[in-house]
């Protein structure tokens, strides 16, 4: 039975403390994944955070760890997602530090190649999607935004239950998956196998969620809309940040309601809220200033 608590313990530091956690986020050197490792070291926990560039991941922890809390942002060295070799040397090192992961991240994730189906001529229409794309590079972006999230979980599960066992009562274990607005509307956006990839993990994230309830480890999902980083602005700065204008998030050929990218804050928010509340199991959360509301999905 739930317990009656005070108003003072309703504060938004106290629902919202990771004091003491574990978290890993992949690709957390840049972009959303870097916005979440900030979010969750500011409020007490040590975030790891793994990728492919090295010098990428020492840079972010240097830069944006917090120097005046308990919270650290800690560059754990490069992992190829879409390695099983890689995931296992990952899991290795992270058991050798810490002993329960309260927190996985799976964000990871590449655009892959664009093919506006802009021609209403079969022909030419046939010719804009052939010859711009193949079938490997729908491989690739499969493996890294679908399989690869699966596998990172899977590789995970034992640390995750682990956080779950933990006496503390706020040590369970879950994991958030960073899919997308693209895997939830029907267009492709000039970018089909990015979509179709997208839906899928979506639909990853939903049969994790049930089968892995189980374990006592929940999965929800962050569906983002459009927020700077390197995939969406090209590159980053010397801290690993990016910027979005206003007038390229408008130039998307659809309507964006908030007339903006989403705000570091408004990722963090989203984040802190999967992260602890543990009554959410095998949400999709859309964070996209109201984009899914204007096309069809
Ligand atoms: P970024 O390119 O800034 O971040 C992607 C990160 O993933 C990079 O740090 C990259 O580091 C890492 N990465 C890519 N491939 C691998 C791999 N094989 N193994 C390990 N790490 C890898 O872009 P975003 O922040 O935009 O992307 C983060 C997630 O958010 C993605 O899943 C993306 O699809 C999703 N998303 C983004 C939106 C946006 O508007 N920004 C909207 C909706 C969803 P490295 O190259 O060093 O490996």
């Amino acid at each position: 039975m739930a317990q009656q608590v005070s108003t003072g313990e309703l504060r938004a530091d106290r629902l919202f403390s990771v004091h003491g956690w574990v978290c890993l986020v992949t690709g957390g050197g840049t972009g959303i994944g870097l916005m979440c490792a900030q979010a969750l070291a500011a409020n007490g926990a040590r975030v790891y955070i793994t990728g492919r560039r090295k010098e990428v991941l020492d840079s972010t922890a240097a830069t944006h760890s917090p120097k005046d809390g308990p919270g650290q942002i800690i560059a754990i060295g490069p992992c190829d997602v879409t390695s099983k070799q890689d995931l296992d040397a990952l899991y290795t090192t992270l058991a050798s530090k810490e002993k329960y992961l309260n927190l996985l991240i799976c964000n990871a994730g590449i655009a892959g190649p664009k093919a506006a189906p802009s021609a209403s001529d079969a022909t030419e229409l046939r010719a804009q999607l052939w010859d711009n794309d193949s079938p490997s590079a729908w491989a690739s972006v499969f493996d890294t935004n679908v399989s690869a999230v699966y596998f990172t979980t899977v590789k995970f599960l034992p640390l995750l239950q682990a956080a779950t066992r933990s006496p503390h009562p706020h040590m369970a274990g879950s994991v958030i998956v960073i899919s997308s607005m693209s895997g939830i509307m029907r267009g492709a956006q000039g970018h089909f196998a990015y979509n179709a990839a997208k839906g899928a993990t979506v639909h990853l994230a939903k049969l994790m969620s049930t089968e892995f309830a189980k374990a006592s480890i929940r999965v929800n999902s962050i569906a983002p809309g459009y927020f700077p980083s390197e995939m969406t602005t090209g590159g980053s700065d010397d801290a690993q940040k990016s910027v979005m204008a206003d007038e390229k998030v408008m130039g998307k050929g659809h309507p964006v309601p908030a007339g903006r990218a989403g705000s570091d804050e408004e990722m963090a928010q989203a984040c802190l809220f999967l992260a602890k509340n543990r009554y959410v199991n095998g949400e999709i959360l859309v964070v996209d200033g109201g984009v899914l509301g204007q096309v069809p999905g």
